[in-house]
């Protein structure tokens, strides 16, 4: 399998509750290797334009408000198949649904406060990663 970058946040449910390492862990674990990380508090433009394909679902608005509630942390991971390998780590959106082990089994708090994202394709992962990184910050 091909080695992939995809693109990463941790919440802000989860970085105020102190689980920054405690994910980290499940990533590194899973063979995944953050290339590039910070943490950050986005801006309500940024939450809007990175969300923006949900923009007419109903969870919008929400969504928006607890992603600009306080701090997150956004990475890029690299690795074998990292998209797939993510969203595997990550598990499922809501959290009832999701398998044992997975970060969002152990960590979230609801099908909106999930602890995680991920790019849930090549393309996505690609524009993601540019949204908030520069080449420069890619730094393996
Ligand atoms: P994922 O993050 O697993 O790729 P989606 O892309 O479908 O899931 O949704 C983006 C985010 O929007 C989710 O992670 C979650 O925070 C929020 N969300 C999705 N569906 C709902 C819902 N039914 N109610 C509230 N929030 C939701
Ligand atoms: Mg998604």
């Amino acid at each position: 399998m091909a080695i992939e970058r995809t693109f990463s946040i941790i919440k802000p449910d989860a970085v105020r509750r102190n689980l920054i390492g405690k994910i980290l862990t499940k990533f590194e674990d899973a063979g995944l290797r953050p290339i590039a990380l910070k943490k950050i508090h986005m801006t309500r433009a940024q939450a809007e334009g990175f969300y923006a394909v949900h923009k007419d679902r109903p969870f919008f608005g929400e969504l928006v408000e607890q992603m600009i509630a306080s701090p997150v942390v956004v990475q890029v991971l690299e690795g074998e198949g990292a998209i797939l390998k993510n969203r595997d780590v990550m598990g499922a959106t809501n959290p009832a649904n999701a398998a044992e082990g997975t970060i969002r089994k152990e960590f979230a708090l609801s099908i909106g406060e999930n602890s995680v994202h991920g790019s849930d394709a090549p393309e996505t992962a690609a524009q993601e990663i540019k949204f908030f990184f520069n080449d420069d910050e890619l730094v393996g």
